[in-house]
């Protein structure tokens, strides 16, 4: 049990999310690895959502509500840390939540889908015959009905290969990723530098509230990030 007055109480509680999603047989342990390299750049970002991460939830808030065909993915880490809020999103848009693992497992795709309708979600899908090229390892699968027929995919915590295979197809991508300098933040449309943990709720919110479009430049959003970083090493 940590105490609430620990001062790194936030961040040890999210270690125990990601700890139960591996007990519960929904993360892969090399999502471990993953989330610490998340921890370390939100540490620089000293754990706050900054202006450039608003203004990226915004944009993405409006892109998702024009999208004919939006699909959201989802992998082990985003399962721990949010399928509740992946499920209220999927809802707000009706749109179906993709299971997309990094280290494919038809073992994990189950357990996450379990977990998933166990919270309430109405729309899963997994991979099937549908194809992401330029990949040539078994992560080119995807739902056919999913991402491949989708226009705009919310792919948060996503590995770079698949992210720049994305762009390629030529569907719009949004991701939360706390490192700006990976090649998924750089390759997408628009790239929420934050914790997933505290991007969420806050694009649920927006999603809800159906604002209207405003200018955005996602090469600016990084810089910012990147600015915001350098300023606090
Ligand atoms: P890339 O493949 O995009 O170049 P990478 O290989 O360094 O990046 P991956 O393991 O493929 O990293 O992707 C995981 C990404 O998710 C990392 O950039 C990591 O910083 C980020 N991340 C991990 N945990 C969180 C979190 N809680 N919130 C937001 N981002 C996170
Ligand atoms: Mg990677």
């Amino acid at each position: 049990m940590i105490p609430a007055s620990h001062p790194r109480a936030f961040s040890l509680h999210t270690r125990d999310q990601i700890v139960e999603g591996l007990k519960k047989g929904m993360t892969s342990i090399h999502g471990l690895i993953a989330h610490g390299r998340g921890e370390a750049f939100d540490y620089l970002l000293g754990e706050k959502t900054h202006p450039f991460a608003w203004e990226a939830i915004h944009a993405a808030a409006t892109m998702l509500n024009a999208a004919q065909h939006p699909v959201l993915s989802i992998n082990g880490n985003v399962a721990a840390l949010c399928s509740k809020e992946m499920i209220q999103l999927a809802a707000l848009l009706d749109a179906p939540i993709e299971i997309n693992l990094f280290h494919a497992s038809k073992k994990r795709e189950k357990m996450i889908a379990r977990h998933l309708l166990s919270l309430g979600a109405k729309k899963i899908l997994l991979p099937d015959r549908g194809m992401i090229p330029f990949i040539d390892h078994n992560r080119k699968y995807c739902n056919q009905d999913g991402i491949e027929n989708a226009d705009v995919v919310f792919v948060p915590l996503e590995d770079g290969d698949r992210c720049q295979a994305l762009q390629k197809m030529r569907k719009k991508i949004i991701t939360v990723d706390l490192n700006p300098l990976s090649r998924t933040a750089q390759a997408a449309h628009i790239t929420i530098v934050d914790n997933i943990l505290r991007a969420l709720p806050l694009l649920v919110e927006e999603v809800r509230r159906k604002n209207t479009p405003t200018q955005y430049n996602n090469k600016k959003i990084l810089k910012n990030a990147i600015t915001l970083m350098r300023s606090r090493v």
